[in-house]
């Protein structure tokens, strides 16, 4: 602890998570043990039943709720999330933390087994380390440290572990919101531990829309092309307007959203993939000779705060109905794919401040309050829960995330379940 509280409570909490260290290594390698990847969406059940076992032993109420129906659910392999809840000693305010327990696939190029949660130099190795299983742990520590100091306390104390978000959340929290798990009264505010370093505080994602477009042309023999017309050409002119007309309009405007890295504080788009013609068989021999009469990019649009949706689509619009006065025989679909409205919770909220308080306390420097480039769990409790007083904070970078190699490290993990500590009650006392 670099900073010394001068209340008694907190003073003994902080000590009480210290004494915690070597429990909180154990809980982060034994959540990398199960490979909870997605997709498929394997080994949810043991998962939530390994929190949910854990935390019903120490007098939380625990509940299991199976995403039936959603996008990947099967017998086999059932969305399973838990909720666990801790009442108060008396009526006060819930504040729930939120951690999703799927991972992405570990990928290529590890030097350490990625399900073991190998213990190194101060760091915990393994595929969901800083993403996010290191700052779930951190959040159940610092939860049980808050229950057993013996203060006693209002309101509730709520944990989850939810499936998916890795895959848009659809089995997890978006589910659990259309169900009233996060709306008040049940919860007044969600933190939720996603690695966005242990000193900052992330207070909203940018927004997302996806989008194919396509072309289409005529097909005819390769070797006398001027009796079809090429897709891909029409394609190429497509992206020759991109270059005019779009890319050069993304930069340059002022936003409120204090996005790191800075290089997401404007609008982005990246064109994810392009295909056109018949199947390349990969390698093995050559696609056939004909003209193509269908080509299809898929672009990936990240939006600010300050942008409007639907302005954002009729741009692109414009540039492919302009392609159509000016371009013969030119025809596009334009299909929407996925969308996400960018969402950023007011700073002077309770659950931003007393975090921002909570860090400071605890790292001895001020914490800085920052926006995600890309988009989490936040989106469907703001949209669906129309809970408004939503963060992320968590240990490990983002940076390592979805990387070989991944790994949190073990005095960012301790820091940071103080912070939630800290932050936590504070919220539920009133202390503000
Ligand atoms: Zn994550």
């Amino acid at each position: 602890m670099t900073t010394m509280t001068s209340h008694p409570a907190e003073d003994a909490l902080l000590r009480e998570i210290e004494g915690r260290r070597d429990e909180l290594v154990a809980l982060t390698q034994a959540l990398i043990r199960f490979p909870t990847v997605n997709p498929p969406g394997d080994a949810y059940r043991p998962c939530a039943e390994h929190l949910g076992e854990r935390l019903r032993k120490r007098g939380f109420a625990v509940e299991y709720v199976r995403a039936e129906g959603a996008p990947g659910d099967s017998d086999e392999r059932p969305r399973i999330n838990v909720i666990a809840r801790y009442e108060g000693a008396r009526p006060g305010p819930c504040v729930h933390f939120n951690s999703h327990i799927d991972v992405v696939e570990a990928g290529e190029g590890w030097t350490v087994p990625p399900f073991e949660g190998v213990v190194k130099d101060g760091k915990v190795y393994g595929r969901g380390a800083c993403d996010m299983k290191g700052g779930l742990a951190a959040s159940v520590i610092a939860v049980e440290a808050l229950i057993d100091s013996g203060i006693q306390l209002p309101g509730a104390l709520e944990i989850s572990g939810t499936a998916d978000e890795e895959s848009g959340g659809y089995g997890g929290v978006a589910y659990l919101a259309e169900r009233g798990y996060f709306s008040r009264p049940r919860v007044d505010h969600v933190i939720i531990p996603e690695p966005l370093n242990v000193d900052r505080v992330c207070i909203g994602h940018r927004g997302v829309w996806w989008s194919e477009i396509t072309t289409e042309g005529r097909i005819a023999h390769g070797s006398m092309p001027f009796l079809g017309d090429s897709a891909v050409r029409h394609m190429g002119a497509v992206l020759e307007e991109l270059e005019r007309r779009i890319f050069p309009t993304l930069g340059g405007q002022p936003t409120r959203m204090p996005v790191v890295p800075e290089g997401a504080r404007t609008p982005t788009l990246n064109i994810n993939s392009i295909h056109g013609g018949q199947a390349d068989a990969s390698g093995e021999g050559l696609p056939s000779p004909v003209v193509p009469d269908s080509c299809r990019i898929v672009l990936d649009r990240r939006l600010l705060i300050e942008e409007d949706l639907d302005e954002v689509k009729a741009q692109m619009r414009g540039v492919l109905d302009g392609l159509v006065q000016t371009r013969p025989n030119f025809r596009y679909k334009l299909r929407d794919l996925f969308e996400v409205r960018p969402t950023m919770t007011d700073p002077d909220r309770a659950v931003v401040r007393m975090t921002c308080e909570a860090v400071e306390q605890v790292l001895g420097r001020p914490a800085q309050i920052c926006c995600s480039p890309g988009t989490y769990d936040q989106k469907h409790i703001d949209r669906i829960g129309r809970l408004r007083d939503c963060i992320a904070y968590g240990p490990g970078s983002l940076d390592l995330a979805h990387t070989p190699d991944e790994w949190v490290g073990i005095d960012d993990m301790v820091a940071s379940a103080r912070v939630m500590a800290l932050a936590a009650y504070a919220l539920l006392t009133g202390r503000a």
